[in-house]
């Protein structure tokens, strides 16, 4: 089977991430994997939600949105009275806790970092890429940081990114762009860390069941390119990549 894109089976679309993308915030990027460009800002805030007052630890936490001309059909604006729907929520959510993950909260103290993604052009793999891409702005925003505060260690334990997968015509792909998307049978999520530990599966057969066998071939594919984005990352991060991870636990 012939990709719409041309690429094997196996091939991410081609990604950038450019860092500091935006000025003010303490951490930026514009990511970009094929058709699909999110932007992700990274900015600390001196204080917590209510619930970890006087614990001592932090917060990351998200929110996404699509521009409205960023898909094939308008996409109106969410209302501004702060209700957002279903798929909003659940991938802002997603979000945080996969940057969580791989942060030591207790170290980070009580502070919040505040992740906004904003897709400006949505061609599949939205989540995935702001994910990836916010990884990149979160570890700007804890190196300037840790200019400013001395940590114990280095907050940011070690590095994630995430992918999509899926099968369409009965083949595994990777990375699927919109057009693969919306004919996969199955489709699937993948957040996975740089020691190669899962933080999330989201799969859904929803044309049609799938096996054990086909979800580890899936995840095997999503393990290749979550390494390769990786890589990228550290590239992207130069000098300050070294620290993550090296903290004592
Ligand atoms: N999409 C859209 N309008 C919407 C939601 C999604 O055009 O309201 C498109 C968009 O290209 C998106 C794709 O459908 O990337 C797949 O959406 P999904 O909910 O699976 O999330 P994503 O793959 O972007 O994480």
């Amino acid at each position: 089977m012939e990709r719409i894109d041309g690429r094997n089976k196996d091939e991410k679309r081609i990604i950038n991430i450019i860092k500091d993308y935006i000025k003010y915030p303490d951490g930026s990027v514009l990511i970009e994997t094929g058709n699909t460009k999110v932007v992700c800002t990274a900015c600390i805030e001196d204080k917590v939600p209510p619930f970890l007052k006087g614990t001592g630890e932090g917060w990351i936490t998200s929110e996404y949105g699509m521009l409205p001309g960023s898909t094939q059909s308008r996409k109106p604006r969410e209302s501004s009275k702060g209700k957002v729907d279903g798929r909003t929520m659940e991938i802002q959510r997603l979000i945080g806790r996969a940057l969580r993950s791989v942060v030591d909260l207790k170290l980070l103290g009580e502070r919040t970092i505040w992740i906004d993604c904003d897709v400006i052009q949505a061609d599949g793999g939205t989540r995935t890429a702001s994910i990836t891409g916010s990884f990149v702005a979160l570890a700007c925003a804890m190196e300037k940081l840790s200019k400013i505060v001395e940590f114990e260690s280095y907050p940011i334990r070690e590095f994630v990114a995430a992918i999509s997968v899926g099968i369409v015509e009965d083949e595994p792909l990777l990375d699927l762009c919109y057009e693969e998307d919306s004919n996969a049978m199955v489709d699937m999520n993948i957040i996975m860390t740089q020691s190669g530990q899962l933080v999330e599966v989201q799969g859904t057969g929803e044309q049609r069941p799938f096996t054990r066998e086909e979800m580890d071939e899936l995840i095997n594919l999503g393990q290749k390119g979550i390494m390769e984005l990786i890589e990228l990352q550290k590239e992207v991060l130069g000098e300050s990549a070294s620290k993550i991870g090296s903290s004592k636990q």
